[in-house]
C-alpha cells in the first residue's frame, strides 16, 4: 500500500492537491497519481507540477454523469492500492468521494483543511466541526484513506515547478453505461464571478432593506475594485443573489485582503468562510453584533449612511 491519488474535474483543483499530495507522496516515498478528465490541460502540466502518472478520463455522453466512473474508478484505485485518495469537495467531488469510500468499503473525512502524517505515520486530517466553532482532528482507519478539500485550501502548485520532467499517462475508455441517466439540464442562476479569488469583498447582510439597494452595495464594491457577496439569507431565502455570491458553512471560503460586512451579523456559520480574510471590516448599527468580535475595523451605524460616504471617502482617494 503505497502512493498517492488525486481527483478532481479541473485542472486549476488539480494542482490545488498536488500541493499537499506532493508533500504526502515525497515522505512516504509513493507515486503521485493524478485522475483527470481529458479536456482538463496537458499532462505534461501535471508531471511539471509533481505527478508521476496521469490517468485521464475520456470525455462522456451528454446523458452521462461523472457517477458513470465510479466502477472503474474503484477498480482502479484497489489495483493501484493507494495510502491515500484526496478529491476537490466540489458538490461534484464531494458526491463521486462519498459514492467511491462506500464501494472501497473506507472512511471518507471530508471538508479537511489541513493533513499531515503524525509521530507514527498515521495521517491526521483537520476540519472544522459544530458549524465552525471547532476544529476537529480525525483520522480513517480504513485504507486507502479518503480526504475531500475544499478548493483554495492549498496554493496550486506551479505547473512548471519541475520543467521537462516526465511520467507515465493511460487513457481510460468510456466507463459502461451508468444506472443513472442525465434527461434534462437547466442552468441554475449563477455569478459569473469568483469571489473566492477576489481580493475585496463587500458582503451584503439582512441589514439591507430592498433588493434594490444592492446597488449601494456593488456601488461601494466596484470603488474599492472588488466583488459582491452575500449571508445566506440573501442568496437562500430571498433570493437576491445566486447562491455561489453566498459565504460561510454552506457557501464559500473567501480569502480577500479586505471583507467588508455591510449589515452582517456575523453568526459563526458565516465567519467560518472568512477565516482567510486578511482585513475584516463592518458596518453594523448594533454595537453587540457578534460581527464586532471578529472584525479588525468596525463603524457601529447605519449602512444606509456609512455606505454613501465610504464611497466618496474611496473614490477620494482612488480617484
Ligand atoms: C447549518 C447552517 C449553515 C449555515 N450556513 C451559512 C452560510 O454558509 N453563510 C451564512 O451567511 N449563513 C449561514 N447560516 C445562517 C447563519 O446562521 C445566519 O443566520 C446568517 O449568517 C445571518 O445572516 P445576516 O447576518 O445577513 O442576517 P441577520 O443575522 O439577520 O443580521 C442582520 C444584521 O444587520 C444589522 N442591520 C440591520 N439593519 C441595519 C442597517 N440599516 N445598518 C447597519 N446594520 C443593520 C443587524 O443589526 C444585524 O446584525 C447557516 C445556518 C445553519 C444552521
Amino acid at each position: 500500500m503505497a502512493g498517492i491519488w488525486i481527483f478532481a474535474e479541473e485542472k486549476e483543483l488539480v494542482l490545488e492537491l498536488l500541493t499537499p499530495g506532493g508533500e504526502l507522496a515525497a515522505r512516504q516515498g509513493g507515486k503521485l497519481t493524478i485522475v483527470v478528465p481529458e479536456a482538463e490541460g496537458d499532462p505534461a502540466d501535471y508531471f511539471a507540477a509533481g505527478a508521476d502518472e496521469v490517468v485521464l478520463l475520456s470525455p462522456l455522453a451528454e446523458d452521462v454523469t461523472l457517477g458513470a466512473w465510479l466502477p472503474v474508478l474503484a477498480g482502479e484505485i484497489r489495483a493501484a492500492d493507494p495510502e491515500a485518495v484526496l478529491l476537490a469537495a466540489t458538490s461534484r467531488g464531494k458526491e463521486i468521494a462519498a459514492r467511491l469510500a462506500a464501494r472501497l468499503e473506507t472512511g471518507l473525512a471530508s471538508n479537511c483543511l489541513s493533513l499531515a502524517a503524525d509521530a507514527d505515520g498515521t495521517l491526521v486530517m483537520e476540519r472544522l466541526a459544530y458549524g465552525g466553532a471547532a476544529l476537529q482532528r480525525v483520522a480513517v482507519m480504513g485504507r486507502p484513506v479518503m480526504a475531500t478539500i475544499p478548493p483554495r485550501t492549498f496554493p496550486p502548485a506551479a505547473a512548471a515547478a519541475i520543467p521537462g520532467r516526465e511520467g507515465s499517462v493511460r487513457t481510460l475508455p468510456p466507463p459502461p453505461a451508468d444506472t443513472v441517466r442525465v434527461v434534462a439540464r437547466k442552468e441554475k442562476e449563477r455569478s459569473a464571478q469568483d469571489i473566492t479569488a477576489a481580493k475585496t469583498v463587500v458582503c451584503v447582510g439582512r441589514g439591507l432593506e430592498k433588493r434594490e439597494d444592492l446597488e449601494l452595495a456593488r456601488q461601494l464594491a466596484a470603488a474599492l475594485g472588488g466583488e459582491i457577496g452575500c449571508t445566506r439569507p440573501i442568496s437562500e431565502e430571498l433570493h437576491w443573489l445566486p447562491d455561489n455570491l453566498c459565504i460561510g458553512l454552506s457557501g464559500v471560503q473567501v480569502k480577500p485582503e479586505l471583507y467588508l460586512g455591510l449589515g452582517v451579523s456575523g453568526q459563526i456559520q458565516h465567519l467560518t468562510g472568512l477565516r482567510g480574510a486578511r482585513l475584516i471590516c463592518a458596518v453594523n448599527r448594533d454595537p453587540n453584533a457578534p460581527i464586532f468580535l471578529a472584525a479588525d475595523l468596525g463603524i457601529i451605524g447605519d449602512l444606509y449612511e456609512v455606505t454613501p460616504k465610504l464611497i466618496e471617502e474611496v473614490k477620494k482617494i482612488r480617484g
